[in-house]
């Protein structure tokens, strides 16, 4: 049910009577945060140099600007890249475009670019690194992102003359405790199957759950994924009958760094007779009618405060993100749709939407929830039972997914 995912998440930051107060704190918080510290929203701040220095086991780059401003730090895998976004910012004359050839240990190359209007974006090309840090400093006023690397190997040790009495060996680390094995460029993909342990989400009329038959066809897609996308990594954010928090799923995807995060659910609605599939993605703006009420309601704010909020938040450089949510979205639909058609030529095509719930703010990849079918619907909660329909909803959005991953791929970044 996507209503309850998004007022549950809700829930998780704000409880009770307190929840109208805290919207509007946030609300508040990315307005300031947004204004300050340059004041004003006209002005853009000029970014007038990017430079570097190259220690021995360490790497500074420094970008100077002509007054403080706000930025954003984000990391992308596969190549391995370190960017940082400067909000409201331009590049000075002779920067757009530029490359800086670094060639250490830490890094292969820096490239400054406008990212878009309003943000100047530095990307460094990451050979191995072990920590960075990025922080400001005034006076001329300055960000500074210092990259410490990967101890080197220590050189071999010398043969000893007279051997050395013989120490214990020590105890084998048990295999079990051991990380499992993983290379750190490999691209993830976060399946995540709704609800689970004690919520169940929806009910279907035979006794169905939605924790239940959406399990199963994230195990199908999971599956496909392995066999023709072998390259990927796949993670679920729950694999059996568990009771998973919803910020922990969000934060399992961020921690891991995944590309795409596809969460499955089951719909729910007092209509018994509305079936169908759709598929949502998380979004500012809120371009219909239908989504401009559920996210006003779930986000417990008026219309007018919403499209303040929408006006402040369009421009940062989460348009990104949302736009690729927004095409996964529509591979997945249309896939969706085709692979059901075959068995039901008449499934109804719910279509895409996106809408403005401030908690989903959290994940940081292309991000979409795929409403499978209505559980309140008789038809569709029998056939939503059946493993051949399920492998057809699997595939469906595995196809969906192949095709968004392969379109992202051509492009350059
Ligand atoms: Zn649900």
């Amino acid at each position: 049910m996507v209503l309850e995912i998004f007022m549950s998440k809700l829930d998780a930051v704000c409880h009770g009577p307190a929840r109208h107060g805290m919207i509007s704190a946030i609300a508040l918080i990315l307005y300031i945060w947004f204004l300050t510290p340059t004041g004003h929203a006209a002005a853009p701040r000029i970014v007038e140099e990017v430079r570097f220095r190259s220690e021995s086991a360490s790497t500074r780059v420094v970008i100077e600007t002509n007054g403080a401003l706000r930025y954003a730090v984000g990391r992308l895998s596969d190549p391995e890249r370190l960017y940082v976004d400067l909000l409201q910012a331009r590049l000075a004359s002779g920067w757009q475009n530029r490359q800086l050839s670094v060639n250490d240990a830490r890094i292969a190359a820096i490239r400054v670019a406008q990212h878009h209007r309003g943000v100047v974006r530095v990307v460094l090309d990451l050979k191995r690194i072990k920590t960075y840090k990025v922080f400001s400093l005034k006076k001329p006023y300055r960000i500074v992102m210092d990259l410490q690397g990967l101890r080197p190997a220590p050189p071999p040790r010398q043969q000893a003359r007279t051997p050395k009495p013989k120490s214990p060996p020590k105890p084998v680390r048990p295999l079990s405790s051991q990380p499992p094995p993983r290379l750190a460029s490999q691209p993830t993909i976060v399946i995540d199957p709704g609800h689970g342990g004690k919520d169940p989400g929806a009910l279907g009329p035979n006794g169905l759950q939605e924790k239940t038959v959406v399990l199963q066809v994230a195990r199908v897609l999971r599956q496909l994924i392995r066999k023709h996308l072998p390259r990927y990594r796949v993670i679920m954010t729950r694999n059996k009958d568990v009771f998973v928090p919803l910020t922990e799923r969000t934060k399992l995807a961020n921690d891991n760094r995944a590309e795409v995060f596809l969460s499955i659910h089951t719909n729910a609605s007092k209509r018994r007779s509305v079936r169908g599939v759709e598929t949502w993605y998380f979004s500012f703006e809120a371009k219909t009618e239908r989504a401009q009420h559920i996210a006003a309601r779930e986000n417990n704010m008026s219309s007018n405060q919403l499209s303040e909020l929408e006006r402040i938040l369009r421009d940062l450089h989460e348009t990104d993100r949302i736009n690729q949510s927004a095409l996964l979205a529509g591979a997945t639909q249309k896939a969706l749709v085709k692979s059901l058609s075959k068995r039901d030529k008449n499934v109804p095509d719910r279509g895409v939407d996106g809408a403005p719930f401030i908690v989903l703010l959290r994940t940081e990849m292309p991000s979409i929830l795929v409403e499978i079918g209505f559980l309140t619907n008789k038809t569709e909660a029998a056939q939503l039972r059946r493993k051949s329909y399920q492998n057809a909803l699997a595939q469906g959005i595995f196809e969906g997914l192949n095709t968004f991953l392969s379109k992202s791929a051509m492009k350059m970044d």
